[in-house]
């Protein structure tokens, strides 16, 4: 582990089983409730030299983190192949995002602006001049998911370092090695030691003593809404940042380009084998399009390339975890026993999951109505758009949506109607860049992703004011 700028080993070690071969591919250490408070410990004590670092300093910290990455592109990706199983041409363009995030997270360290308040538009407020600082918080815990581990990571280090916090980062269990290795990066750099600690280990006896750590002053976290529910109930006082998951949908409307849409559907339900948080989930298609829409589906998942991760052509590779994959398959048979047609896929070969899409749906079926997370799609046919919003808003998500329609009026009514925290306009929900606002509403979490939006729910706004009547 990484502690106080120091290589931290342990007595207690697990093994690493890559998702694929299922051999052992590393040995993990485990950290104690000691190595938890050691680490707050060093973030505690780094606090000082982190805020005393100019904008710049921290810019270019970031920038060079944004540079290592470039450098060695696809060793980090095949790291996030091996222990995820995330096919390779996937985990390249995960690395090309982490690359841009800590470049925009640099950007936003010299934009940190605070603002002038017009104390004089209040009746006592005459001759008082104030404006607010954004001041660092302070240590800033970061649990992260298993299924982007470079990217969303620095969606947690990248706007923690630019608002000159400290950080403990407790990766997933199955991608510590991810972490590792963006430690091996930021120790090459100047970050102050111990302003950036990586803590192995359990999420039950890691997490769990980083959230109920009185130093820690915010805990972000991304993963499912269950464990998100967890820590929000023992955070006490603490900021927590949630990002959690979602059954994200999309409606296909009439006079689209059928096979163009269709491609993209395949991309938003299958990249990274469904394990996305905004994996397309849900397609509503009107009627009259239904027919070929099917078609087109069935056509271009069957063009997809099932293998090892490591293989470059791979577009779908096995599941996290043998559990995951049997839930998944159990999840199928139920919604096939609730009156779904299986149109594709549905079996296991060679230890992965096949792509699988499902039609005629039941809303209350588990892949329907819970995160499905799994390379699942559920096709059902609408008689309006007002049916496909109504379906879409009937879930207790509501990370993003899509819409495909060339009706402007549709448009701009399913952009107002959608309870979702984004919409997208003739893509599919899966759709993301790393500087846009990203977050979602009802279960799908609190706050937003997104540097410019993280880093202020991680300052502290302080507030000056000038008392201008006494000046000599
Ligand atoms: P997860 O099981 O909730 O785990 C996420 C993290 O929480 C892991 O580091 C895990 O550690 C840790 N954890 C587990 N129990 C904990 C506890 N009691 N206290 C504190 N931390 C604990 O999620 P996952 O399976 O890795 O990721 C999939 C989920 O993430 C999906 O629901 C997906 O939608 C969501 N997600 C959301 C977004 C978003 O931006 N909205 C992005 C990506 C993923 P261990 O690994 O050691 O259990």
């Amino acid at each position: 582990m990484y502690i106080n700028g120091e290589w931290i080993s342990t007595v207690d070690y697990v093994e690493l089983k890559s998702p694929y071969t299922k051999e052992v591919i590393a040995k993990i250490p485990r950290a104690t409730k000691e190595d938890v408070s050691a680490a707050v410990e060093a973030a505690d004590r780094a606090q000082q030299a982190m805020a005393s670092l100019t904008a710049i300093e921290r810019a270019n910290i970031l920038y060079s983190i944004a540079q290592a990455f470039a450098k060695k592109r696809l060793e980090a990706a095949k790291i996030i192949s091996q222990e995820s199983s995330k096919p390779l041409k996937f985990a390249l363009g995960e690395i090309d995002r982490t690359i841009e995030t800590y470049r925009f997270a640099g950007d936003e360290a010299k934009r940190l602006v605070g603002e002038i308040i017009p104390m004089d538009a209040a009746k006592t407020g005459q001759n008082r001049f104030a404006y607010t600082l954004e001041q660092p918080l302070g240590i800033i815990a970061a649990i992260t998911p298993f299924n982007f581990p470079q990217n969303l990571v620095a969606h947690k280090v990248g706007p923690a370092i630019a608002a000159g916090n400290t950080i403990v980062l407790k990766p997933a269990s199955q991608t510590p090695l991810s972490a590792l290795f963006l430690a091996k990066i930021i120790d090459s750099t100047n970050l102050p030691k111990g302003a950036f600690n990586v803590l192995l280990g359990s999420g039950g006896i890691v997490g769990d003593a980083l959230v109920e750590n009185d130093k820690v002053k915010l805990i972000t976290f991304t993963g499912s809404p269950a464990v998100g529910i967890q820590i929000k109930e023992k955070s006490g006082l603490k900021r927590v940042a949630l990002e959690l998951g979602s059954n994200s949908g999309l409606i296909v409307d009439r006079n689209v380009n059928i096979p163009y849409v269709a491609n993209k559907c395949v991309t938003g339900a299958f990249s990274n084998q469904g394990q996305v948080c905004i994996s397309l989930q849900r397609v509503y298609v009107v009627e009259d399009a239904f027919d070929e829409f099917v078609e087109e589906m069935i056509a271009k998942t069957q063009d997809l390339k099932i293998g090892s991760p490591l293989d470059e052509t791979t577009d779908i590779s096995a599941m996290i975890h043998e559990k995951e994959q049997q839930r998944a398959k159990q999840w199928i048979a139920e919604a096939i026993a609730e009156g779904a047609s299986l149109l594709y896929g549905g079996k296991v070969e060679d230890g992965i999951l096949l792509p699988t899409i499902l039609a005629n749906v039941d809303r209350k079926s588990k892949v329907s109505c819970q995160e499905v997370f799994a390379p699942i799609v559920s096709i059902n046919k609408i008689s309006s758009i007002e049916e496909g919003i109504e379906a879409i808003n009937d879930s207790n998500y509501g990370l993003q949506a899509g819409i495909f329609t060339n009706d402007i009026q549709t448009a701009f009514t399913a952009s107002k109607k959608l309870s979702v925290g984004g919409v997208v306009i003739n893509d599919v929900p899966t759709y993301r860049v790393d500087q846009m606002p990203y977050g979602g509403v009802k279960q799908s979490g609190t706050g937003k992703e997104g540097i410019k939006y993280t880093i202020h729910e991680m300052t502290e706004t302080k507030l000056v004011i000038w008392n201008q009547e006494g000046a000599l």
